[in-house]
């Protein structure tokens, strides 16, 4: 039987209440509360990698004492559920208390090699921090979730995890565009598994209540069991601290920024204190790489969160990290500007060091590399060009012989339209230099092309995929999510005979909600 700790709430003031009545909670970091059973709970999917990571057995999770459990319908001995409690600035404001409002920590489970991992259901049922929402969760939503939690970590992207997809059985009322239509729709839990899934709204709530203490309580707690290798508690670690954080969300952006990924909500409460992905909802992936494109329709007008801007709202967001730390630091200004440096420093050269390396090199040695990156991103905007496509197809350009005599076909397959001679011709261009320079890498061409497909997915998630997975699941057929699921879990891989899942957005999803955008409603 698996082991459960509860060291979180052992170890930090939480709600002496234990009803799910909404409520402002006060001088508590967490609410214990308990899973709302459902009435007919089926496994439709489970990631065997996370199943081995956290020592179970892929049979065992199958069997019914296990899918109860990850339904909310059941409790192994040692789980003591609660739900976090939280803030945010929510699309630049400040939004005051928010909270688990849907998702609810069952219990830490100590994994083989001593690592512990906390499990938590998102969608189990309302909680004190549910406002007036239902704390349920709709399949097609769920299934986002699970395959791109899964998806981005075999990218090698920082992320929580998805344990398993659960449809409960029941229907959820969601109004999808908020323009006054709700529909029922199949309602389901995902289990997620993070080592913590703190955020920066933990801190942000306890220093806007004025409540030091609590403040740091959980900085105490955070340090000590996430980020040992600082030291104990002191003015010194909290800084270190910071410095860390912004160091690891600098570097999960780049990251994104590198494989075309779109996070759509980056509100402060959304955003990990172990710098992983966190609350997979109206996210995209850019099918052409326009850094204007944001799949959120919540925030079509402003954009706050388009793929460009992605990095500036990183920096905002860990400097309200850092205003709320402000109290550990005892007012030292200088400590939160040295995060923000960090900051900027790390993003810098993690963009550069990932987009040299999609190019094929080392380093981006000076600047007439820089330019040539620069001058990629400028030729790319210019037409619609699918970002995956253009990028993957670059292995096969790097091993000609000669530089590229004529606009690669290979590369044309990454147009959506018809595109002029004189853009073909910039391209080329673009390409001839680009070739020339790879010539002055160490390794011959063919170990240049192996090293550009180990960073250059074949595979992504594309919204449109999704999609087609969400319909089919709708109508009763699950197989699209396990396939996809399968797919994605080698995303550098050739996979002869998936080529179809490496294509290009047809036409049909341009516009189609759930492929180009898609609501906050979930
Ligand atoms: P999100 O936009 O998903 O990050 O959610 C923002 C806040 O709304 C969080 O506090 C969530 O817990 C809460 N929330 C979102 N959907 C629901 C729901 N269906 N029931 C209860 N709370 C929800
Ligand atoms: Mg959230």
């Amino acid at each position: 039987m698996p082991h459960f700790t509860s060291q979180f709430i052992d170890s930090t003031p939480g709600d002496p209440l234990a009803d799910r009545r909404s409520r402002q909670v006060h001088g508590a970091l967490w609410s214990k509360v308990q899973p709302t059973p459902v009435s007919a709970p089926r496994l439709v999917a489970f990631s065997p990698e996370v199943v081995r990571l956290l020592g179970l057995d892929e049979a065992a999770l199958q069997s019914p004492e296990w899918v109860k459990v990850l339904a909310g319908n059941a409790l192994w001995p040692g789980m003591v559920p609660y739900a976090a409690n939280y803030g945010g600035h929510q699309f630049g404001h400040w939004a005051g208390q928010l909270g688990d409002g849907r998702a609810i920590v069952l219990g830490e489970l100590l994994a083989p090699h001593g690592k512990r991992y906390e499990l938590q259901l998102k969608g189990a049922g309302q909680t004190p921090y549910s406002r007036r929402a239902d704390g349920r969760a709709v399949l097609r939503s769920s299934i986002r979730e699970f395959l791109c939690s899964e998806a981005m970590h075999h990218l090698g992207v920082p992320t929580t995890r998805a344990l398993s997809l659960v449809a409960t059985g029941e229907q959820v009322i969601r109004d999808m565009f908020y323009d006054g239509h709700p529909e029922a729709e199949p309602g389901a839990i995902v289990c997620r598994v993070a080592p913590s899934f703190l955020r920066f709204g933990n801190f942000e709530l306890c220093t806007s209540r004025d409540d030091v203490g609590l403040l740091k309580k959980l900085a105490d707690y955070t340090v000590t069991q996430f980020f040992q290798e600082l030291g104990k508690p002191s003015k010194d670690t909290y800084a270190a601290f910071f410095n860390e954080v912004a160091r690891r969300t600098a570097r999960l952006i780049a990251h994104w920024q590198a494989v075309g990924f779109v996070h759509g909500v980056m509100n402060t409460d959304n955003m990990s204190i172990l710098g992983l992905t966190i609350d997979y909802g109206p996210y995209g992936w850019l099918d052409d790489f326009d850094p204007g494109w944001t799949p959120n329709t919540t925030d079509a007008e402003r954009r706050r969160y388009r793929y460009g801007n992605q990095p500036g709202i990183g920096l905002w967001n860990v400097e309200r990290l850092g205003t709320a730390l402000m109290p550990l630091f005892e007012g030292d200004e200088a400590l939160l500007n040295a995060g923000l440096l960090e900051y900027e420093r790390t993003f810098q050269n993690e963009l550069a060091a990932r987009f040299a390396a999609k190019l094929g090199l080392s380093s981006l040695e000076d600047e007439a590399d820089v330019e040539l990156v620069n001058g990629c991103f400028a030729w790319l905007v210019e037409e619609e060009t699918d970002m995956t496509l253009f990028f993957r197809g670059l292995s096969r350009v790097v091993t000609a012989s000669t530089a590229p005599g004529e606009f690669p076909a290979v590369l044309r397959e990454a147009f959506y339209g018809q595109v002029s001679e004189a853009h073909l011709a910039k391209g080329l261009q673009w390409l001839t230099a680009w070739w020339k320079r790879t010539r002055r890498e160490d390794a011959a061409p063919a170990e240049l092309a192996r090293r550009m497909d180990a960073v250059n997915p074949k595979y992504v998630l594309r919204n449109y995929l999704a999609q087609e997975a969400i319909e089919a699941a709708y109508a009763g057929d699950d197989s699209k999510v396990h396939v996809l699921l399968e797919v994605m879990r080698r995303p550098f891989d050739e996979q002869p005979g998936r080529e179809a899942y490496a294509a290009k957005r047809p036409d049909w999803a341009r516009s189609k909600p759930g492929c180009s955008a898609l609501s906050c409603s979930s």
